[in-house]
């Protein structure tokens, strides 16, 4: 029986999550609150108001339809977010696409036959093929398991990004689906994981050794977004590196700190507090990458190719 979850959006042909040419789904809806999210669209489970100005062409059929009058008619017809009630009438009439809801229903056989129309593309690309993303894939398991289940049926490489923040029991059924599983580990110290995220990083690193144990054979990538002053300093990156040494894991992504996520802010209506941080330079990220390589063979810088 199809299962139906909570999206916020499909990418195709995305070249960084995962090997070769691969389809991307975005679930929608997170346990963490990390405040660097690239995706911030996808963190709650509601439906999302958002606004483009670069594509307001000025008609005014918002401000028509808007009974609560939240959007201004100032030119940029910017929204305010105390009287919005998400009714999202503004973005049935908005012609442009200017005002957008993100969040959306669908039933796994329809993201599995939209995965399906693009299997040609993923059997002539090395190892291509798709992954779940979010948001968090873990957050709505039996949808993920659904739609993993039936595209491993039809021979499509399965992959999944995920702070690994679930119960292992729920985290070793969605990843027995997996053939590719990247992991986030967002700081080795506790206290700032959850200044960092909301939360406590020990079931997270409990829940990756378990899969390493019980998954002996499953491709893991483990992944540090790297955030500037939070947890790219040599410190971290070592611990983190004698940490998946220990657990018997010998691939590590360092990724540099991406600003383009600002642009998600500010139609989300919301000021981003790492707006004014910038990319780690080349020099550093060599320097990590240097001192990660001393407890962990494989180490990469921005993203798997
Ligand atoms: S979502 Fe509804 S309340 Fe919010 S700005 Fe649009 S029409 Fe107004
Ligand atoms: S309906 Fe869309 S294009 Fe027209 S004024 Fe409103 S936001 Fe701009």
């Amino acid at each position: 029986m199809s299962k139906h979850g909570f999206i916020t959006n499909f990418q195709d042909f995305a070249v960084h999550d995962g090997f070769g040419l691969r389809v991307l789904l975005f679930l929608k809806g997170c346990p963490l609150r990390c405040t660097w999210c690239q995706n911030p669209e996808a963190i709650s489970t509601e439906y999302e108001l958002m606004f483009h100005p670069k594509l307001c062409k000025g008609c005014g059929k918002c401000l028509e339809v808007c009974e609560v009058k939240a959007i201004n008619n100032d030119g940029t017809e910017k929204v305010d977010r105390s009287k919005c009630n998400k009714c999202m009438k503004c973005t049935y009439v908005c012609p442009t696409g200017a005002l957008a809801r993100k969040g959306k229903w669908i039933s796994s056989d329809e993201v599995v036959q939209t995965f399906i129309d693009y299997k040609p593309f993923f059997d002539n690309s090395d190892k291509g093929g798709i992954t779940l993303s979010g948001g968090e894939p873990l957050f709505q398991p039996e949808f993920a398991i659904d739609i993993l289940q039936k595209c491993r049926e039809k021979g499509i490489h399965t992959a999944m990004e995920t702070c690994g923040y679930a119960n292992y029991s729920v985290v070793s059924e969605v990843v027995k689906h997996l053939d590719l599983l990247m992991y986030d580990i967002k700081h080795m110290d506790e206290i700032k994981h959850k200044k960092g995220t909301g939360v406590s990083n020990k079931k997270i690193l409990e829940n990756l050794a378990n899969i390493r144990r019980d998954f002996p054979d499953l491709e893991i990538f483990i992944r540090i977004p790297l955030i500037p002053g939070f947890n790219d300093d040599e410190e971290n990156i070592t611990q983190t590196a004698k940490f998946l040494a220990s657990i018997g894991i010998d691939k590590l992504d360092i990724l540099p700190f991406n600003f383009l996520a600002d642009a998600k802010y500010n139609a989300l209506g919301i000021e981003w507090r790492h707006k004014r941080d910038e990319r780690q330079d080349d020099e550093h990220l060599q320097k990590l990458a240097e001192k990660a390589k001393l407890y962990v063979p494989d180490v990469t810088i921005g993203g798997l190719r």
